[in-house]
């Protein structure tokens, strides 16, 4: 299947799943996942209207800079590591790994030196599995309210990766933990922290993330093909 087929079956399903959830396809955004995709590909997809690329690492991400058009937005969706931040600042439209505190000083701290806003996603680590990045739910009501100490950083919403399972029951259920606590960040009544944005769902789940309340749904696998 081409780029082309791909995102046409791709943009059908979004349409579905979103009208279930009562929306529309506009109200979900696809952010195209181009880690390991050559430039003639992402430039393809690009020419066919993608305008949000995912990226997980710094590196890879800072060599895609010089042939990505301006007018498309870059998403840094890999874990981040602090002594990176100063590289990607000027160029990501939004982070969806903020995943603790040392991250959210050294956001803010470079935001300020450029003059800026950053744009993050506060991570969820929805398993025990400490390994692997985000905060977990019980611990998020305490990071929220840090986020009001650093006023260059703006929370837009919340992002996870569901349980890598076949049981699509786990992974629904883990969807909906997100969209409450999603639904709850409002509550905080913080002016740096809103709910504009949840992503979460990627290739084999994305459907089921936006039937349960995703905005945005970052896909690579589904686009491209294997990695
Ligand atoms: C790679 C990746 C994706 C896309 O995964 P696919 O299964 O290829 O769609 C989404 N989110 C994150 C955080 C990723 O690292």
């Amino acid at each position: 299947m081409s780029i082309k087929d791909n995102l046409d079956e791709i943009h059908r399903i979004i349409d579905v799943a979103a009208k279930k959830s009562g929306r529309t396809k506009e109200d979900i955004t696809l952010c195209a996942v181009t880690k390991t995709v050559d430039k003639d590909r992402i430039l393809e997809a690009i020419e066919l209207g993608i305008n949000n690329i995912g990226e997980n690492k710094v590196q890879e991400l800072r060599d895609k800079l010089e042939y990505i058009p301006k007018d498309v937005n870059i998403h840094l969706i890999g874990q981040l590591q602090t002594n990176k931040v100063k590289y990607i600042i000027n160029h990501v439209s939004l982070i969806h790994s903020l995943d603790r505190l040392s991250l959210l000083k050294e956001l803010d701290k470079e935001a300020k030196k450029n003059d800026r806003l950053v744009n993050a996603l506060i991570q969820i680590n929805l398993t025990d599995d400490s390994n692997r990045g985000g905060v977990q739910i019980g611990d998020l009501p305490e990071f929220v309210k840090m986020v009001k100490n650093y006023k260059n950083v703006r929370v837009k919403g919340l992002m996870c990766v569901a349980h890598n399972t076949d049981d699509v029951n786990v992974i629904r259920d883990d969807f909906k933990k997100m969209k409450l606590e999603f639904d709850r960040l409002m509550l905080y009544n913080i002016d740096n922290v809103s709910a504009d944005i949840l992503s979460m769902g990627m290739s084999s789940d994305y459907e089921i993330a936006i039937e349960e309340g995703a905005t945005m749904v970052r896909i690579g696998t589904k686009i491209f093909g294997k990695r």
